[in-house]
């Protein structure tokens, strides 16, 4: 399909160099860390304020990575950046969110 070659997204650098280039977050949220690291922890709420997460940028009580364990957030900016690129493209979004559905 010649269409998608010409397509502005392709035509830059592959978005995972952007996202090996990111810095470590100073701070996360518990959904950023919690599916950086697979699965669920309890955390000492003490530490968690309202701030700004590093991973997904949104407002949330966030913590330091530390309290994770510094787990690996590539996963999480890839899946970031493949929302990201749906988005600009409103076909594509339907059938990720579909994809979305079906079982690891
Ligand atoms: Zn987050």
């Amino acid at each position: 399909m010649s269409a998608w070659i010409y397509c502005d997204d392709l035509l830059h650098t592959n978005p995972t160099d952007d996202i090996m280039d990111k810095p470590y977050p100073s701070w996360v949220c518990a959904e950023c860390a919690h599916e950086a690291r697979g699965r669920f922890s309890q955390l000492n709420t003490s530490t968690m304020h309202e701030g700004t997460c590093g991973v997904c940028g949104q407002a949330k009580t966030v913590t330091e990575p530390r309290d994770y364990g510094y787990p690996d957030f590539t996963r999480v900016y890839t899946r970031l950046a493949n929302e990201a690129r749906s988005s600009q493209h409103g076909q594509s979004k339907a059938a990720d969110e579909r994809a979305g559905t079906a079982p690891q």
